[in-house]
C-alpha cells in the first residue's frame, strides 16, 4: 500500500469512526462506502439491500469473496482521540470500521490491476455482523452466487501488530441462548410453606445446569454453560410466583449442541416437579460454529507469511462470529489480525492500532488472486 493511499483510508476509518451506526441501521455508512468505490469506477451489485454493499472487481471464472463486517456497537466511546464517535451512545467497538477501510483499499487494489486478475472478486460489506443476521440477509439475497471461496478477518486486540492467527476447522463456537421460565405459587416471605418458591428452585437450577458441561459431556469436547440473568421478585416480603433465567451455550461439534436443549429441559422439569413447580425452555439458536476448511486455513496462513506476517496457529474460541453463516455454503477462511489495543472488543476504550490498516490490505490483495488461481486449479 502507498503511503498517499494508506491515509486515504485511514481517514475513511476516522469518518467512519466518528458516525457510527447499530446493525442494521447502516445507512449513511452504506452511502459512504457507495461512494467510495463509486470513486474508483468499482462495479456494485444490484442485490436490493436495505443496508450494506456488495462490489466486484475483475471478469469471468474463478469467484472468490472477501467480507467486511460494518455495523457499530450500543457503547457510549470512552477514548479522547479526535475521531471518537460522534454519536453518543454508538461506538464502533469491535473494529468493523477497521475491516471496512481494508476491504475498500483492497477493492481499489485490485480495481488498478484489473485487466490481469485471473477471474473475479466479489466483496461483501455486510450489514449486522453483532446482532447475527447480516449475514443471512446477504445470502438471502444472493451475494454468495458462483462463489467458490470466501475469506475475512477480525482485528484481534490482544494479539501484537504483525502477528496474523487462525486454524483449521473449528475457530469460533455455537452461539445458542435461552430462557428458562419457572412457574410456582406466590406466598408472603413468613409463610413459605403456602407458596412454591421460585428463587430457591432457580437458584437449584442454576447450580445443577453447571453439572451438564461437567457432568454430561466428556471434558474433552468443549461446552460453556453461562447463567447470565436470573430474575424474579420486586419487593422483600413476597416469595415471587415466577422467575426467569437466561443464558448462553457454547459448542463446537454439532451433535452436543443438538443434544443439550433436551438435557436442559430434563433437568429443570426434574428439579421443578420436585417442588411441584413447572419450567419451561426458551431455546434461541444462533449462529453455528465457524469451521474454516483446512486447505485454505493453511493457504491463508502461509500467504500471510509471504506477506511478512508472523503467524501463529490459532486455539478455538468460545466466541460467535456470523461469518460462520458464509462456511456453511461455501470453503474458506477467517483469519484474526493483530490491531494491539490496550482494551479488547466491546469495551467503550477499544482503540486499535491503525496501522494494521496498509499491511492487511497488501494480504488481501495479494491473497486474492493466488486464491483465483488455487480455486481454478482445483477446478482442472
Ligand atoms: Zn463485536
Ligand atoms: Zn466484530
Amino acid at each position: 500500500m502507498s503511503l498517499h493511499a494508506t491515509e486515504q483510508l485511514i481517514n475513511w476509518r476516522r469518518e467512519l469512526h466518528r458516525n457510527p451506526e447499530l446493525s442494521n441501521q447502516e445507512f449513511a455508512t452504506t452511502e459512504r462506502i457507495t461512494g467510495w468505490l463509486q470513486q474508483g469506477d468499482i462495479r456494485l451489485l444490484p442485490l436490493g439491500l436495505k443496508t450494506g454493499v456488495v462490489a466486484e472487481v475483475g471478469q469471468g471464472e474463478p469467484l472468490i469473496a472477501l467480507r467486511a463486517d460494518i455495523d457499530a456497537l450500543p457503547i457510549d466511546e470512552s477514548t479522547d482521540r479526535p475521531w471518537k464517535s460522534q454519536h453518543p451512545g454508538v461506538m464502533h467497538a469491535c473494529g468493523h470500521d477497521i475491516h471496512t477501510s481494508v476491504m475498500l483499499g483492497v477493492a481499489h487494489r485490485l480495481k488498478q490491476q484489473e485487466s490481469s486478475l485471473p477471474g473475479r472478486v466479489r466483496i461483501l460489506f455486510q450489514p449486522a455482523e453483532e446482532t447475527f443476521n447480516g449475514a443471512r440477509q446477504l445470502i438471502d439475497a444472493g451475494a454468495l452466487e458462483g462463489v467458490q471461496a470466501i475469506f475475512g478477518m477480525h482485528n484481534a486486540p490482544d494479539l501484537p501488530l504483525g502477528e496474523l492467527r487462525t486454524r483449521p476447522g473449528a475457530l469460533y463456537a455455537n452461539v445458542d441462548r435461552f430462557i428458562i421460565r419457572l412457574h410456582g405459587k406466590g406466598a408472603h416471605a413468613a409463610r413459605p410453606q403456602d407458596g412454591i418458591d421460585t428463587i430457591v428452585i432457580g437458584s437449584q437450577i442454576v447450580t445443577a445446569l453447571q453439572a451438564l458441561p461437567a457432568r454430561m459431556f466428556s471434558s474433552l469436547e468443549s461446552v460453556v454453560l453461562s447463567v447470565t440473568r436470573f430474575s424474579a421478585g420486586n419487593t422483600w416480603n413476597v416469595l415471587p410466583q415466577s422467575l426467569e433465567l437466561e443464558g448462553t451455550v457454547r459448542t463446537h461439534n454439532d451433535a452436543i449442541r443438538a443434544a443439550i436443549p433436551q438435557k436442559i429441559t430434563a433437568l429443570i422439569n426434574g428439579i421443578a416437579a420436585g417442588y411441584g413447580a413447572s419450567a419451561e425452555l426458551e431455546w434461541i439458536a444462533g449462529p453455528p460454529a465457524l469451521i474454516n476448511t483446512p486447505r485454505w486455513a493453511e493457504f491463508a496462513l502461509q500467504q500471510a507469511q509471504e506477506s511478512g506476517y508472523r503467524t501463529q496457529v490459532a486455539a478455538p474460541q468460545m466466541g460467535g462470529e456470523d461469518f460462520a453463516f458464509y462456511l456453511h455454503q461455501v470453503p474458506g477462511v477467517f483469519v484474526s489480525i493483530g490491531s494491539a489495543s490496550d482494551f479488547g472488543l466491546h469495551h467503550p476504550a477499544f482503540d486499535p492500532d491503525e496501522s494494521i490498516i496498509g499491511p492487511a490490505v497488501n494480504y488481501f490483495s495479494q491473497l486474492a488472486p493466488r486464491a483465483l488461481a488455487a480455486v481454478d486449479h482445483d477446478r482442472q
